[in-house]
């Protein structure tokens, strides 16, 4: 017979007798020869015993299943409340990581561990968290006791439902104290509790003769071993095997060599659940969340105020649209974002990613000096190196040969100027000395083109995909007082920066730069919806004003513009971003982040550490000395990222420049093992 999994005992309510079917449940496994070990994290309400307090559910648990008391609990509280109430009597806080460690340590040793909640399963543990967060953090599948009086089917029915909401799998009901002659509404629903619920009643355990918790007696526990069928509870790990077979044969991943990616030992990486700032595979590995997903994750992974909030707009509606209509959530969220935007955006388009959001602003720039009398501005001045996203549009303004060479036949023109790359300077000089000489090259373009020239489009401090190039101080603003100058509009692509990710709401505040257009999307829902928003000024907005025969209006628009789903997060979003004064925080973790680098700028293979806020980008070189690249076909990145993940950390090569951008709230402690397994996995690679 299969190991037992470690599950979680869940009440409906309080006194429906957990413990009890816990120490049961503990003995029916053993008696099946699947050994587990029962943990009770809280116990509250001592009694006095003759050597001084006693906790009756630990001292039976342990007298159950025969592991020694101080195992099997954890917080012990004196009296009989609510846990984190009858913490803060006994002056202690119940901290749920210290529990899921526990827990870990436990299940380390081999066991298969029964966790037993507390009370119900909304019972609070802290502010923040409740039991069902014990499952979600440790991935726990729950079997639900529920007792068999009048009002079990709603009290068994809501805590399946809010198991569900949360991502926890029932594997089975156990109704417990059956009377030895029950009444007609005790036995009917027990039918009715599987019926509605669809899950299967598992035990119906009768009331066991000479059972005292209080006084430890276990009683006749074990002629109620068979009022459990273990073989009835639904299997407790989800089949991927058919997820794996169908990403081989059917999924085509972004810019993924595929060969590569299918020939990959071990096997490609498949994330089944995340917690924190960590995600998990389908075997159960977990991995620090080096890159938020893909630049996306703020907060950490399965926040509980952003799950609320898709939930809560979920129950009003999920989809309805823009184009002459309206909806509450991104009515809302437009004057948010004009709230915490740099000044004078006060206009909201949405889209759902960042490609379209520069799009648009390229359109919407293009359009305007149509209708403000200066059809001859057509033309778009970006950057080398500069990445705006994937769409025919956006590839023409990007820059980075290896993604656009490809497509260059199929691309409009626009004026390419060298950006800042102080570690390669374009123009041989260093900073900061040269009084940004880079810019020489611009100054000239704009000077003969302005008067051609809709709008310059840049990413600004830092362009990211190129591999986090750092643009020195003063390079921003100069760039904006130079469009001034021309009366060239200045869109800025915080697709990547924005929503604190390089140490401010967004990086134009830190030149106290004020775009004409700005494109925002990955951080903009904390990672949970696909959503994007161009910003715009009333100049820009007003140009468009018009009635229908005048034909002004913005002629684009995206099926799922302004969804309310993800507008609702959005919002949720931006307000956990100021409640926890999370652009600060994530500032005084940057600084902590650049003291962990220091020792790896000193390694003999790295040539370039760079950070804006919450963003590295480490380019390895085969010469420090000279700055030589390794040759291309040394794979030296790809080979660092598949290393760190051998030591659970997610990172990304961008050629020879390891990147990584961790969630914005990423615990110190992992943001410390992310750099530690970073320096190892480039140590091991470079000169191992
Ligand atoms: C990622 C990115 C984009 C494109 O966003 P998508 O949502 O992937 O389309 C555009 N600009 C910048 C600066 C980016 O980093």
């Amino acid at each position: 017979m299969a190991e037992a999994p470690s599950i979680i005992v869940v009440g409906t309510d309080t006194g429906v007798g957990k413990t009890v079917v816990t120490a049961l449940l503990t003995r029916a496994f053993a008696r099946a020869g699947r050994p587990v070990v029962p943990f009770k994290p809280v116990a509250s309400g001592a009694v006095a015993g003759p050597d001084g307090p006693i906790w009756a559910d630990t001292s039976f648990l342990a007298k159950a299943s025969g592991v020694p008391e101080d195992e099997v609990g954890l917080y012990r509280l004196t009296k009989p409340l609510a846990p984190h109430v009858a913490a803060r009597d006994d002056g202690v806080t119940i901290d749920t990581d210290r529990i899921i460690e526990r827990f870990r340590e436990l299940s380390g040793a081999g066991s298969a561990v029964l966790l037993e909640g507390v009370g119900g399963a909304l019972v609070p543990l802290d502010d923040r968290r409740d039991v069902l967060d014990l499952a979600v953090g440790l991935g726990l599948p729950a079997i639900v006791v529920a007792r068999p009086a009048i009002g079990t089917l709603n009290h068994t029915a809501l805590t399946i439902a809010e198991c569900r909401n949360r991502g926890v799998d029932v594997l089975g009901i156990v109704v417990n104290r059956m009377a030895s002659n029950p009444g007609e509404a005790e036995r009917s629903n027990v039918d009715e509790l599987a019926r509605l619920t669809g899950i299967p009643v598992v035990g119906v355990v009768g009331e066991i003769a000479g059972i005292d918790v209080d006084a430890g007696d276990l009683g006749e526990i074990d002629d109620h071993l068979d009022d459990i069928d273990l073989d009835a509870l639904a299997p407790s790990l989800p089949d991927y095997q058919t997820a794996i077979t169908a990403d081989a044969e059917h999924v085509w991943h972004p810019f993924t060599a595929m060969r590569e990616y299918l020939g990959e030992d071990p096997a490609p990486l498949m994330v089944a659940r995340a917690s924190g700032c960590q995600l998990e595979d389908t075997n159960g590995r977990r991995y620090i969340d080096g890159v938020s997903s893909l630049w996306v994750t703020v907060h950490g992974h399965r926040v509980r105020e952003l799950d609320d909030a898709v939930r809560a707009q979920l129950g009003k509606v999920a989809h309805s649209t823009l184009l002459g209509l309206s909806n509450e959530p991104s009515a809302v969220l437009a004057g948010k974002l004009a709230e915490v935007a740099p000044e004078g955006l006060t206009r909201v388009f949405y889209s759902d990613n960042g490609s379209t959001a520069v799009e648009i602003a390229l359109k919407m720039a293009f359009q305007f000096w149509r209708q403000t009398g200066r059809p001859e501005k057509g033309r778009f001045v970006s950057f080398v190196n500069a990445y705006h996203g994937d769409t025919i549009g956006a590839v023409s303004v990007g820059g980075i040969d290896l993604f656009h060479q490809q497509f260059g036949p199929m691309l409009f023109d626009a004026t390419k100027v060298h950006a800042a790359y102080c570690y390669r300077c374009p123009v041989g000089t260093s900073y900061p000395g040269c009084g940004l000489r880079c810019l020489d090259a611009l100054e000239e373009k704009l000077a003969a083109e302005a008067e051609r020239t809709a709008a310059l489009v840049m990413e600004p401090k830092v362009q990211g995909a190129a591999g986090i190039l750092v643009q020195p101080p003063g390079y921003l603003r100069r760039i904006a007082d130079l469009c001034r100058e021309h009366d060239v509009l200045l869109i800025a692509d915080e697709v990547a920066t924005g929503f604190g990710r390089t140490g401010s709401m967004f990086a134009c505040e830190q030149e106290d730069v004020r775009p004409d257009l700005m494109a925002v999307a990955k951080g903009i829902t904390g990672g949970y919806l696909p959503l994007a928003a161009t910003l715009a000024t009333e100049r820009i907005y007003e140009a468009f004003l018009g009635t229908y025969e005048e034909s002004k209006q913005f002629f684009h628009g995206h099926t799922y513009t302004g969804n309310p789903l993800a507008c609702a997060v959005a919002i949720a979003n931006l307000d956990l971003i100021e409640r926890h004064d999370v652009v600060a925080r994530a500032a005084r973790s940057a600084d902590a982040l650049a003291r962990m680098l220091e020792p790896v700028a000193a390694m003999a293979h790295v040539g370039d550490v760079r950070r804006a806020g919450m963003m590295v980008g480490i380019e390895l070189v085969a010469d420090k000395s000279t700055g030589d690249a390794f040759p291309v076909a040394e794979r030296v990145g790809r080979r660092v990222i598949l290393k760190a993940r051998e030591r659970g950390v997610i990172i990304r090569p961008l050629g020879d420049t390891i990147v990584f951008m961790p969630p914005l709230a990423i615990p110190e402690a992992d943001l410390r093992e992310l750099v530690d397994v970073t320096a190892w996995a480039i140590a091991e690679v470079t000169e191992g």
